[in-house]
């Protein structure tokens, strides 16, 4: 069963809900990196905010990157999104293991440390929009609260939750943004707020089976919405040899020498997929001369 994001919005238009059943892309993850319970609740944090976050791109060709630069043990963290919410991603290390933080619950936070968020959109535009914000407390959902409100001034809750069996396989995984929208209604927001707080953890509502859309009729509860759309999502790639061999080929004259010396294939192993790819030097060096002739890779496809 693919992952799933829902959206809502209120009869008056003041506030949308953007919701997602990520169990499914955050298990694939599990899959891919074979990541410790810490890491699987770190990483699949992250994926479920930039499904949210992509899903709110205007185009097709549109991406969204967040990056954590943290000074915690896990090193940074990447996912890239698309704008019907399919993601990938990876951190630097996949092992870290702390013990539960002073709330008993895996120490997210702890292996995110203190530093900076990126949020990157290529927007299709000569150069990207980026935004950055402090990490406030690693916890990945404050984090997204904190950036929506310093830099795209947009009065955000954020809430994310991953839950890990005893193989550190996610069973549950989800999250949902509540966006306040310009010229709200003043008093939703104390009904709003209590609600979220009633609601309680979403990866816990999803292990016990409620649906999104019973989720949602908690957290709109006393307010008129109605859902607009939904569409399922996926952890995609989309990485091809082509891809590779290209960007190898394109290094710089240096490089390609200390590859060609070594006279072995070159490899490559895509961080985000875990695919392995190998190109001999010999198909190298001629890509590089096709690329060299027609540098906008015009007869290369
Ligand atoms: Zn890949």
């Amino acid at each position: 069963m693919p992952g799933v994001i829902k959206r809502a919005i209120t009869k008056d238009g003041s506030a949308r809900l953007i919701i997602t059943d990520s169990t499914d892309i955050v298990k694939k993850a599990c899959d891919i990196h074979g990541m410790s319970k810490t890491m699987t609740a770190v990483l699949g944090r992250a994926l479920t905010a930039t499904s949210l976050m992509g899903s709110l791109l205007k185009d097709r060709d549109n991406t969204i990157t967040l990056q954590f630069r943290g000074n915690g043990p896990c090193g940074s963290i990447v996912c890239v999104g698309d704008y019907k919410g399919n993601v990938k991603g990876y951190c630097d290390d996949m092992t870290v293991e702390l013990p539960p933080n002073s709330q008993g619950k895996l120490d997210v936070g702890g292996a995110v440390g203190r530093g900076s968020m990126y949020v990157i959109k290529d927007l299709g535009m000569a150069e990207p929009y980026i935004g950055v914000s402090p990490i406030v407390s690693g916890e990945i959902a404050e984090d997204i609260t904190e950036y929506y409100a310093q830099s795209e001034q947009t009065p955000t809750v954020c809430s994310l939750g991953v839950r890990v069996d005893r193989d550190n396989m996610c069973y549950a995984a989800g999250g949902y943004l509540i966006q306040l929208m310009p010229g709200y209604d003043e008093s939703i927001v104390d009904i709003l707020e209590e609600n979220v707080k009633k609601t309680g953890s979403i990866s816990r509502l999803i292990a016990d089976k409620m649906s999104l859309e019973d989720i949602a009729a908690g957290l709109f509860d006393g307010i008129g919405y109605e859902f607009f759309d939904e569409f399922d999502t996926d952890y995609h790639c989309g990485c091809t040899r082509e891809k590779y061999l290209r960007s190898i080929a394109g290094l710089s004259d240096s490089d390609i020498k200390g590859l060609s010396e070594k006279e072995e294939p070159v490899e490559a192993v895509c961080s985000f997929c875990g695919k392995k790819y190998s190109f001999s030097i010999k198909e190298i060096l001629e890509t590089r001369e096709n690329m060299r002739k027609a540098p906008d890779g015009a007869g290369n496809e």
